[in-house]
């Protein structure tokens, strides 16, 4: 232990010192640490260290390293605030006779505040998340040579094991299970039997119940519920609670005062560790397209810990950055998990290492193997006899069938039986174009992602501009268009572009159609007059009247052939011989005859439309918008107009780099983009 003469809390390293700098009660912390002190005394031998100016958390002596026998290894601080401690507990370990071990200088490790024996000796249990790294637990296996379970802290506040976590003799085990995260907990259950494991509820919990000093059947602590109280009795232990409220001020309690230097020595125990490393390569606008911080920040949300062992940096615009990338697991098993991910977002494995992808059969129509690979909307690439090919189809939520030597994207439900499916992710890698930027260079008003007031006409101005570039190479422009686009007064303005033959194919509900052709007939949408925005008398029924005439007539494009539709956007999409799908959806009146009210045949029929599309305009339908940017792979530019911005943002998110959500009217939009492509025209 160590006499707390310079304790204060001085800085703010753990949730537990916030609002509290400066703050701990001096005289109050000498009397609370002396009782402990004295109690401890009691219950074996306590040597003392010499306390140092300047360093106010040296009181907490857990942090000073890891003792058993003879062997310690040396803490090396997360935080500059503390590491100033550790030539003072290096020279105390050394004056006292102990064989020094310190880790790599590039790991952190903070000594039995991370660390703890059981108490037979034979496991080390191993925390990481806030302070000790992951890779240092190998380390621990070694040095110590014992098995080492690794853990992970997620709670803040629970920013050391020994703040949550306390092995107690005859195999029980002490914890906050929250403080953990749920693959530790799932550890813990595989390792402890049930009848020996004691839950710390909330309360206990934050009053660092865990946080104890144990010898033999005696545990002291700062507080403990009376149901702990009788949990812990039944188990054969006695408790000797002991105010120590300034040192909470600074996040530790009775365990973080003292360091234990009297582990059990097993000599049965065995060197195991079961975290493993391995590297991945990236290369690519690394910083510009944020694919670095999207690895980085993967690896850690997934558990595991990365280093970054080479980085080159493009030295121009144009010149792909390369990286390699250390990844660090808690297990082989969760590591391979997290390298399939870390390929999936476009990675890859250092040449040599790369394998062959695995498939597994479909044993049944429309069922894909268990551990299938999903894809997204980026182009991937699967390795067949040592050769990456390039998978046909590709659209997200899709699965890889291999045939011979070719990929294809396939929908689970179209599977069939035998078909060879990829499983497990090994072999399979994204491809990344090398121009790929976040700033989207190709497309520039992208940078913005989306635009308001006033950047839509910006905006549109571009889209202006792609829309006549597309039409000049015969590319593909498809819209996909919601019943806002008649009720706003659009329709006229999106039926001129068809007429222009800008619109390549048209995909909607039946909701679009039945307005624009109730506005054709009636000069009404949904009964409300387009040009004096009143309702019209007996307006209710204009829309059931348009549906019913174009049911009498067999067709839209009977009724165009007919003469009962002479305007309006189906009328000219049926003049120009210009494709449109129409889905149903539960809402739709009638419906109208060309609704495909099978849901499979629609999406079918709109993945078709889509084919080949160099951009496609989304213009007020949330169902129909999202329904279309789910089949259409990178590469096409999208642009979602809606007056909503959760819309537009759930769109412009999904994660093409090349999609811009423009948040405004649509019936502005479609005249502003109209008068646009007009005077490029003349
Ligand atoms: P939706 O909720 O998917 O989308 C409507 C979108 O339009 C919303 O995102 C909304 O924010 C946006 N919006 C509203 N006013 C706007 C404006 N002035 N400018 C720009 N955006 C605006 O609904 P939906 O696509 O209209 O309909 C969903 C389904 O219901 C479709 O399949 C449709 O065909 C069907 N439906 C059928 C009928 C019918 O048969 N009579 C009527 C309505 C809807």
């Amino acid at each position: 232990m160590l006499r707390p003469d310079h304790f204060q809390v001085r800085y703010v390293i753990n949730p537990w010192m916030e609002g509290n700098v400066n703050r701990a009660k001096q005289v109050s912390a000498v009397r609370q640490w002396d009782k402990l002190r004295v109690i401890l005394s009691g219950l074996g031998e306590v040597k003392l260290i010499t306390p140092q100016p300047g360093w106010p958390d040296m009181v907490f002596t857990a942090n000073a390293g890891l003792a058993l026998g003879s062997t310690a290894i040396i803490s090396h601080f997360a935080h500059t605030q503390r590491q100033g401690e550790e030539p003072f507990f290096e020279k105390w370990f050394g004056d006292n006779g102990y064989t020094l071990h310190k880790l790599p200088p590039h790991l952190f490790f903070e000594g039995a505040g991370d660390a703890l024996f059981d108490s037979d000796g034979a496991r080390l249990w191993a925390a990481y998340g806030f302070r000790t790294s992951l890779e240092t637990h190998s380390h621990l296996a070694k040095i110590f040579n014992v098995e080492t379970v690794s853990l992970r802290l997620v709670d803040p506040r629970f920013y050391h094991l020994d703040t949550c976590f306390c092995p107690l003799p005859g195999g029980y085990l002490l914890y906050y299970p929250q403080a953990l995260d749920i693959s530790s907990n799932d550890t813990i259950d595989r390792l402890v039997p049930s009848d020996r494991r004691i839950h710390l509820g909330e309360i206990d919990a934050i009053n660092f119940a865990a946080n104890c000093v144990v010898v033999d059947k005696t545990i002291a602590l700062h507080k403990a519920s009376s149901t702990l109280k009788e949990r812990l009795a039944s188990a054969g232990f006695g408790l000797i609670e002991t105010d120590l409220g300034e040192f909470m001020k600074a996040g530790g309690a009775a365990k973080c005062l003292t360091l234990r230097l009297d582990e059990t020595v097993n000599t049965k125990r065995m060197s195991a560790c079961q975290v493993t490393t391995r590297e991945v390569e990236v290369e690519g606008q690394l910083i510009d397209s944020s694919l670095m911080g999207s690895i980085c920040d993967l690896i850690v949300s997934d558990g595991g810990s990365f280093m970054v062992k080479d980085l080159r940096l493009g030295q121009k615009r144009n010149e792909p950055s390369i990286a390699k990338i250390e990844v660090t697991s808690p297990t082989g098993e969760s590591l391979d998990h997290l390298v399939q991910k870390i390929i999936r977002l476009g990675a890859r494995l250092p040449a040599g290492e790369e394998k062959d992808a695995i498939c597994e059969g479909a044993n049944q129509d429309g069922v894909a193997p268990e551990k299938f690979v999903a894809t997204t909307i980026y182009p991937m690439q699967v390795r067949i006899l040592g050769e990456w090919i390039t998978v046909d189809n590709q659209r997200m939520d899709g699965v890889i069938v291999i045939e011979k030597r070719t990929a294809r994207c396939s929908l689970i439900r179209d599977l069939k039986r035998g078909d060879q499916v990829v499983i497990g992710g090994e072999g399979t890698r994204l491809v990344r174009r090398p121009d790929e930027r976040g700033a989207g260079r190709r497309f520039g008003f992208m940078a913005s992602t989306i635009s308001s007031e006033r950047k839509v006409e910006l905006a549109i101005e571009r889209v202006a501009w792609e829309m006549n570039r597309i039409r000049e190479r015969r590319g593909r422009l498809v819209v996909v268009a919601g019943p806002v686009v008649a009720h706003t007064g659009g329709a006229p303005s999106l039926a001129w572009m068809i007429r222009e033959r800008y619109v390549s194919a048209l995909l909607g509900g039946n909701a679009i159609a039945v307005h624009d052709i109730e506005s054709a007939m009636f000069g009404t949408s949904l009964g409300v007059d387009l040009h004096s925005g009143r309702p019209a008398t007996g307006g209710h029924r204009n829309h059931l009247a348009a549906i019913n005439r174009i049911r009498g007539a067999g067709s839209i494009a009977r009724a165009v052939g007919k003469g009962d539709l002479t305007s309006g956007l189906f009328f000219e999409l049926v003049k120009q011989n210009i494709p449109f799908s129409l889905a149903g959806s539960i809402r739709d009146d009638g419906p109208l005859p060309e609704t495909e009210m099978d849901l499979i045949r629609a999406q079918e029929d709109y993945a078709r439309l889509i084919k080949g599309a160099d951009m496609i305009l989304m213009l007020s339908t949330m169902l129909h918008s999202i329904g279309t940017g789910n089949m259409t792979p990178a590469g096409v530019k999208l642009v979602c107009v809606d007056i909503n911005p959760a819309v537009v943002t759930k769109l412009a998110d999904r994660g093409s780099l090349e999609s811009v959500g423009i948040v405004t009217d649509v019936g502005l939009f479609l005249s502003i983009l109209r008068q646009r492509l007009f005077v490029s025209l003349r």
